[in-house]
Order: structure tokens, then sequence, then C-alpha cells
């Protein structure tokens, strides 16, 4: 082959971050194979799919077995009765989104990855520790990535104070991956007043919403001017454990615009161009995920992983080691005891308890020095955890 390929691809990271950890854990056990390894790393649900989910799905799948009924190609921005059923959830907790701004997904993941298709050469913001598809997305299409800090003086909840008034896309994920801060109403809407000052626009990603256990907003719609200066990514991936599954949404209000050009209409464009809809099955599981009987069963599942975060959070009180996340978030992001560096303590948890996290130094300079933990593992393996961790530590 002799063509000129993207360079930007020089300027990622050669490895993705849990490709690094599993080489680890790997390496690791093939040296100790009798070694139980406890995994509190990965962001991935373990519960299985809610029975009024897997009731829709075999009801659609006999459904496509049938010419009656067989479905072909999906609308390219999702079924109306997903739509609606997605401005439902909204309105369940207040929000008015229309459902034609809501753009059905097969995740969050690619919308915020597509998403910045629709902006030229314009400065971005990201906050430090990030979950890193933002960043490399951006760096991918040859932008500039801007960061602002995220730490212990400001609860790892960066606000605008400060920076100058000029416009750009500002990326903000409440409940946070990796720190499980939450934004509140007011820290929420300095960014949105900010955002419609400076003529920015918020992309807003809520994938951990339904794990908010206070009034804290579980959507940017819930502040006032959001609709014109915000796009909103969800999911159902960890909402409703369809992390295998694939479905979630992006609402892009067709009130925002910049005179001339609206991202609705643009977004519309491009995903008629470049993508081809969420299967309808999966169509069919999400709608039942957002019904009243689905979403009950959903947030058992989510009570299941809070008490794992309740576990978790106990026994870094007991130690006194400062932390963030773990009641409105399935994340707990702890600074490494001792002052050691987040991959240092990487290697010491695994090789003296056998227990797998996350180094926060894989979520940005800011994350050096801190540790995540998540609540996604079973009650017995975050048990066995926790105990090993207590005498460790
Ligand atoms: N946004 C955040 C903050 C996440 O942590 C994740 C997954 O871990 C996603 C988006 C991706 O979710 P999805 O499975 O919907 O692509």
């Amino acid at each position: 082959m002799n063509l000129q390929l993207n360079e930007n691809f020089g300027k990622i990271k050669p490895s993705y971050l849990f490709s690094d950890v599993a080489k680890r854990v790997r390496e690791y056990s093939a040296a100790h194979p009798g070694k139980k390894i406890l995994r509190l790393g990965i962001g991935d649900v373990t519960l299985p799919l809610a029975p009024t989910v897997i009731r829709a799905m075999h009801a659609a799948t006999d459904e496509m077995a049938d010419a009656a009924t067989f479905r072909g190609y999906a609308p390219e921005y999702g079924y109306d009765f997903l739509r609606e059923a997605v401005a439902r959830h909204y309105a369940s907790f207040g929000v008015t989104v229309a459902p034609d701004d809501v753009f059905i997904s097969d995740g969050a993941k690619s919308d915020l990855g597509n998403f910045v298709d629709l902006f030229g050469d314009v400065p971005v913001l990201v906050p430090d520790p990030v979950y890193p598809v933002y960043v490399d997305s951006n760096l991918m299409a040859g932008r500039t990535v801007a960061f602002i800090e995220g730490n212990e003086e400001n609860g790892f909840l960066p606000s605008p104070a400060g920076l100058s008034k000029s416009p750009r896309l500002i990326y903000l994920c409440s409940p946070n991956n990796p720190t499980g801060a939450v934004y509140s109403k007011e820290g929420l809407a300095e960014w949105v007043n900010y955002a419609l000052e400076s003529g920015s626009l918020i992309l807003f990603d809520s994938a951990y919403e339904a794990f908010i256990s206070d009034d804290s907003p579980r959507s940017i719609y819930a502040i006032e001017g959001a609709e014109r200066c915000a796009v909103e990514f969800c999911s159902l991936s960890k909402t409703a454990g369809f992390t295998g599954t694939r479905c979630g949404w992006t609402v892009v209000p067709a009130s925002l615009s910049d005179g001339t050009l609206s991202p609705k209409k643009m977004w519309e464009r491009r995903q008629a161009t470049k993508f081809n809809g969420v299967p309808y099955v999966v169509q069919r599981a999400a709608e039942a995920a957002l019904s009243d009987e689905g979403m009950a069963e959903c947030m058992a599942n989510i009570a299941y992983y809070k008490r794992n975060a309740a576990l978790i959070a106990a026994l870094l009180e007991k130690k006194k080691i400062p932390f963030t996340g773990g009641t409105s978030s399935p994340y707990l992001w702890l600074k490494c005891p001792g002052g050691r560096g987040s991959w240092e303590f990487f290697d010491y948890l695994l090789s003296e308890a056998q227990v797998v996290g996350t180094p926060g130094a894989g979520f940005g300079a800011a994350g050096e020095g801190y540790f995540r933990l998540t609540a996604f593992g079973s009650l017995e393996t975050t048990r066995e955890a926790v105990q090993r961790l207590d005498k460790l530590l």
C-alpha cells in the first residue's frame, strides 16, 4: 500500500488502558497459576438482563420469524416507540425532551466518537481525569485538546470560573467516570451559563444517570437554557445491563443553532449517511427496559451494585483513605495510600492481594496517584476483595 494514512493516529497512545491492565493481569496469572484473582477493574456489568427485557426480546424475535411482522432496515434515528419511551423516561424525573430530538444509538461510545464529525477545527475542553474516548476521538480528528483539572480541592468537579469566554466544545460527564463525582444543579448551571455566554457547546455524558441517589440532575436539560447549548449522550449499558446488547441515545435539540447551521439537521444527515439503525429486537428490549416494570427490575440490579459500592466505601472510610464516588455511581476513586503512583498501587494490589483495579493515571495526567475500583462485580467477589484489602491496607 502506498497511501497517506491519518497521521493523527500517531498522537494517541498506542494501547488502550484496559488492554494494558489485562496484559499485566495475564502476565501475573501466568506466573502465579494457583492464585485467585478478583476483578474490580473494568466497568462492565455482571448481572443478566431483566426478565421484562428478555420477554420483549423473545417476542420481537418471534415477530422477525413471521413475514407479516418481519422488519427490515430500522429507521436511522430509531423507531418512534423507542424515541417516545426515552422522552417518557426523561419526563419520569421531570425533564422535558421532545421525542423528535432523540436519536437512538448502539450505545454512547459510538455517538460520542461520531458527533465530532459535525465540527471543524474547534478548541476542545475536556476534564482531567476523564473517560478516554472524548480525548482520543478528537485527537484522531486532528483537534487540539485542552484539559481542565479535577482534583481534591474542587471535588473532581471542575468549574468554568476563570476560563476566557471563547467558544469551545466542552465535555462533561456526571456521574463521572472515573471519579464517581456528581455535579449539583448549581455546578451544572455554571457550565450552562458559561456555554451560553461564550457560544460553546456542551457534550454531556449521562451514561450513569440511573445511579444518582439524591436530587442531583440526571440530565443537563434539568438546567434552564441547556437546550440551547448542550447535546446529551446516554446509554442503557449501565442502567439496564446493555453493555453487550447495545442501545443508547443522543439528544440533539432542535433549538441548538449557530444562526445558520442546525446541529440537529447535520446529525440527521450524518446518521442517515453513515448509520443504519439499531436492530428491531434490541429497540424492543430497550423499550421494555424503560417501561415501569422493566425500570423497577433494572433499579433492583443497580441497588445490588450500590450495595457492593457501599461495602468498598465502608472499607475506605475505615482505612481513612480519601475517595469520591460510590453513592451515586458504581465507581470509587481513591487516593493511593502511602503516596504511591497509580500503576505502582495497581501492581501492589495485584501482587499482594490479587485484586485488580484501574490505575487513575490511565484517565489522564490528573489521575496520577489515584485508583478506580468498581462495584460491578458480584457481591461475593466484592466481599472477598474487601476482606483482602482490609488485611493489606
Ligand atoms: N460514557 C461513559 C462515561 C462510560 O463510562 C461508558 C462506558 O463505560 C460509555 C460512555 C460507553 O457506553 P456504551 O456502552 O453505551 O457505549
